[in-house]
């Protein structure tokens, strides 16, 4: 049996802040196989992109690895050396972030920025680094890519710094992508662009594409697989279809019963009642219950176990064969 390109268990990662002690990310497992789209969903603070930093070893100062391993391609990153993490990053795993202006350096021509990412890398001369940056910007579609290649990020549109912030992150040919919120700055239209050219990527590439998102129609159009966050801990996971069609978590049903549809023309968009705890402030038991309309007294009490419906399908929530039935979920507004 082939393991996971991207196996992470039992991570527990946390802050200092104050003198005090706060829990991030808790007893966080994910798989994620080579040529597979993978998205986390999960509101603001979630821990989300805590997770992506936590792979590409860049977590904030002040936040640590407690516990738990992280192992890429067979290999354990946690506690790995900070030159071995440098060499990784790039060359077998890469991120975009979400904002493609702010991580563009403004005063420098867009070729320039990627082949840079080459010679960082390996000693090679700038002609040849700078014509592995023009075959990354014709791999993402921007056309004339040899002329554009000389232009500044002011010069180009919102959708196209996108694509450029893409192109300098697979240009060294990484086989893990995260891609933290990366359509949240673009129009519908630029959007789809965007998401159909991330899994163009992944499919020509093999890529394993980890793809963080608030959005579920995100999800839904590029995912296989689907990660639920919340307050740090898995709230759900499965299949795309599974996270979709049969949630069996509150607040996975909060969130898919938030999203705008025909239904809800006229009336107002029903929404999860209340807002999203601080690392400061967690509840006690399930953190989602002060949210949830099935909450019961032993959620306030205990942490939920894990319920397996099937060997992708799984959740964490004390009640969770009435929300897989359809039960009210998730308080609404
Ligand atoms: Fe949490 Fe209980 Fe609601 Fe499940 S039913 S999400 S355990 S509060």
């Amino acid at each position: 049996m082939t393991l996971p390109l991207l196996q992470i268990r039992d991570l527990h990662i946390r802050f200092q802040k104050d003198g005090a002690q706060l829990d991030a990310i808790s007893d966080l497992s994910l798989d994620i196989e080579r040529g597979s789209t993978t998205v986390v969903l999960g509101e603001s603070g979630s821990g989300k992109s805590l997770t992506a930093k936590a792979v590409m070893g860049l977590l904030p100062p002040g936040a640590e690895v407690v516990s738990g391993s992280v192992r890429f391609d067979g290999r354990e990153l946690v506690g790995l050396a900070d030159r071995e993490l440098r060499r990784l990053r790039g060359d077998a795993i890469a991120m975009i972030f979400q904002d493609a202006l702010t991580a563009l350096n403004p005063v420098t021509p867009i070729g320039n920025q990627i082949a840079e990412v080459h010679r960082i890398h390996e000693r090679i001369s700038k002609r040849e680094a700078w014509s592995r940056a023009v075959a990354s910007l014709d791999a993402v579609r921007i056309p004339d890519a040899a002329r554009r290649a000389k232009d500044y990020p002011f010069q180009f549109s919102g959708g196209m710094r996108q694509r450029a912030m893409i192109a300098m992150a697979i240009t060294r040919n990484p086989d893990l992508l995260i891609a933290d919120e990366p359509t949240t700055a673009l129009d519908v239209t630029v959007q789809a662009q965007i998401l159909e050219l991330l899994d163009d990527l992944r499919a020509e590439r093999n890529l394993a594409l980890l793809l963080i998102t608030h959005d579920i129609g995100v999800a839904a159009q590029s995912a296989d697989n689907a990660v639920v966050m919340y307050a740090g801990r898995l709230a759900e996971r499965g299949t795309i279809g599974e996270i979709l069609d049969e949630p069996a978590h509150p607040y996975t049903s909060g969130l898919l019963g938030s999203v705008p549809g025909p239904e809800h023309r006229g009336r107002d968009l029903p929404t999860i009642q209340g807002a999203p705890p601080s690392l400061d402030d967690l509840p006690g038991g399930c953190a989602f219950h002060p949210r949830c309309a099935l909450a019961t007294d032993v959620c306030r009490d205990r942490l939920p176990a894990r319920t397996d419906f099937t060997t992708t399908h799984t959740t964490w929530c004390h009640h969770a064969e009435e929300a897989l039935d359809g039960q009210p979920a998730a308080a609404t507004v």
